[in-house]
């Protein structure tokens, strides 16, 4: 079988890597993919922004199945498109995605399907959101409706620093243009658990929970990024807990979206804030997380393929989904400057060595391959991923081969998982 992988980061990296394990794949085509992508299946370019350049690729390569991993095709209507012309695809619709891509509309569906989530409002105008305001509690959380990159949600602790924000977003001095929409919410204390599973639309499969590591610095400082790092163990969601948020949570997500017409295929991340009053959900996302798949596919020891077959072809009832028993851990090597800007372009080295320490994947981020050699390419460059029988063994293991890995301004956080380990000692 022929896949298409739409993506260029460590996510699609991993996936793909997860995908060549399966004996039914024959050729796998990545784009645009990355300098690691590169090493491992063929990559054509592609403007991920332009969605006729999306289907031109489709229709050049005439995969049997394509693979949408970023948020930005999902919303510009790529799966539906394939859909209509009967090709196999994986990912959500235009509107299902939405639960990713309008912040009010997932607030508003959470609460038509009395899905656990802080209180909020969604204000149209700066008046509207300034007169909401005092019906919040401080801390108080102000979030941009649309996909923001993380740069969207803004957590105020003073009166003055919510309106500042609140005016920033709607005269487009936040995100560069006018929001239409603003959120305020309730602010949440507690811990964070990424809840990943796939969806064929109807039926709901948990993928194993993982814990991102979202701010830059360690012990949680700093400014918030993409994720610096991530881990997955069994421990962290237990057998009841996993019970109560696909009951209350993850089922009603799904049956909500059929109920309403807009079925939701593919992975839905669920980030969700375990609060004194019980799990309650953070954010949507309709796709893959990155780093938390990198995490999660190296503990995955069933095929990905049949998974995703039994997705798109609406049977994921008959999938069969085994474990690595144990942990994971992932730490992302950034250039120096992320999450602000950074320059591209310096050589990497030690991927080798690193790659050798036993069990340990060097995901690629944010690479290029120019003439054999792997340079920079982004704000976050790699995802060095290990499995190992406890947290600690998998910790050491992804810290072992960051070690190995040099480029100019190389930064990561050391105290990946500190939580967990606190918690253990
Ligand atoms: P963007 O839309 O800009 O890409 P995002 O989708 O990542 O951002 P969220 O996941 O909603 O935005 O929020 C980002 C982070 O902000 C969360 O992971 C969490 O740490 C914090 N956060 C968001 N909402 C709340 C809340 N209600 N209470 C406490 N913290 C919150």
């Amino acid at each position: 079988m022929k896949v298409l992988v739409i993506g260029a980061g460590g996510r699609e990296h991993a996936a793909i890597w997860a995908l060549r394990k399966s004996p039914r794949v024959s050729e796998i085509v990545c784009a645009p993919g990355n300098g690691g992508i590169a090493a491992i299946a063929r990559c054509v370019p592609v403007n991920q922004k332009d969605l006729s350049d999306l289907l031109r690729i489709v229709a050049e390569e005439a995969p049997d199945l394509t693979i949408v991993g970023p948020e930005l095709p999902l919303s510009l209507g790529l799966v539906d498109e394939l859909r209509r012309r009967g090709l196999a695809v994986f990912g959500p619709t235009q509107a299902a995605a939405m639960l990713e891509t309008s912040k009010s509309f997932a607030k508003r569906f959470m609460q038509r399907h009395n899905i656990p989530t802080a209180n909020y409002a969604v204000c149209c105008s700066q008046q509207e959101a300034l007169e909401s305001l005092h019906l919040f509690h401080l801390p108080v959380v102000v979030k941009a409706d649309g996909l923001a990159s993380g740069k969207g949600v803004l957590i105020c602790e003073t009166r003055q620093e919510a309106e500042k924000a609140i005016a920033d977003l709607f005269d487009g001095r936040l995100l560069g243009a006018p929001e239409s929409l603003v959120v305020i919410e309730e602010f949440l204390t507690g811990e964070e658990i990424s809840f990943l599973l796939l969806s064929d639309g109807k039926h709901v499969a948990p993928l194993a929970p993982a814990q991102d590591h979202k701010r830059w610095g360690e012990g949680d400082t700093g400014p918030n990024t993409g994720g610096m790092g991530v881990y997955s163990t069994d421990a962290m969601v237990d057998d009841a807990m996993r019970e109560w948020i696909l009951h209350h949570i993850a089922q009603p997500t799904i049956d909500g979206m059929a109920a309403e017409d807009t079925p939701f295929t593919g992975v839905l991340y669920v980030g969700l804030m375990m609060t004194a009053r019980g799990p309650m959900v953070l954010e949507y996302n309709a796709r893959f997380g990155d780093p938390e798949t990198q995490a999660i596919l190296v503990r995955l020891e069933s095929d990905l393929l049949d998974a995703i077959e039994a997705c798109v072809a609406g049977r994921l009832c008959e999938a069969e989904f085994r474990w690595k028993p144990g942990a994971s851990a992932c730490v992302i090597a950034a250039s120096k400057g992320y999450p602000g800007s950074y320059i591209n372009g310096y050589r990497i080295t030690g991927l080798d060595a690193a790659a050798q320490v036993p069990g340990v994947e060097v995901f690629h981020a944010g690479t290029s391959l120019v003439d054999g050699q792997y340079l920079t390419n982004g704000g976050r460059v790699l995802a060095v991923t290990a499995a190992g029988d406890s947290l600690e063994a998998a910790l050491k293991r992804a810290y072992e081969g960051i070690e190995k890995i040099q480029f100019e301004g190389i930064y990561y956080r050391r105290d990946i998982g500190h939580r967990a380990l606190k918690k253990k000692s």
